[in-house]
């Protein structure tokens, strides 16, 4: 390639219009809500289904620190722990939400890898010491009339010894 000083003005402006194009698909405001995401709590899913499981009886503890991944919905009465996990950063497979953006493909496959990983150690730490898990994904809750479906199918797990369920609606 040519050295930058030896282009014309216009394949120059052309070269910083097209590269603008591909960062900017994702704009900063989605951007930093998608960070924001990672390390969220109380997201309004997860509130939803800690609602949903009240009204069904079920007492519980939130965010139990010390514990690997710190659970999101921690149910000692059951040895349960349950994750409500976004299909963006914890890839669930097959959803329609676990979209890949067009920027930077190697920075967001080492992020997903990473994550993945994490939440894989993570489960089998509290396997380990004897909880059983559940994984309730984001997509699940997104529509009011799935909450209460949602629920109920995690109250059933709950009262038997399964050791693990995956709570998802493969949308794609
Ligand atoms: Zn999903």
């Amino acid at each position: 390639m040519l050295p930058a000083g030896s282009l014309p003005q216009c394949i120059l402006a052309w070269r910083d219009f097209s590269r603008r194009q591909v960062t900017d698909t994702v704009d900063r405001q989605t951007r930093s809500r998608m960070m924001a995401g990672i390390r969220g709590k109380d997201t309004r899913p997860e509130l939803a289904l800690r609602r949903a499981l009240h009204r069904l009886g079920f007492r519980f503890r939130l965010h139990a620190k010390g514990l690997a991944g710190r659970p999101d919905i921690l149910l000692p009465r059951y040895g349960a722990a349950v994750f409500v996990h976004g299909c963006f950063w914890h890839r669930h497979r097959g959803c329609r939400f676990a979209t890949v953006p067009a920027s930077r493909p190697d920075f967001w496959k080492g992020k997903f890898e990473g994550n993945t990983e994490r939440d894989i150690r993570n489960r089998a730490a509290l396997l380990d010491l004897g909880w059983r898990i559940a994984v309730v994904w984001e997509c699940t809750l997104k529509e009011p009339a799935k909450i209460a479906e949602t629920a109920a199918i995690l109250a059933d797990w709950l009262r038997t010894d399964v050791n693990q369920i995956e709570i998802g609606t493969n949308s794609r």
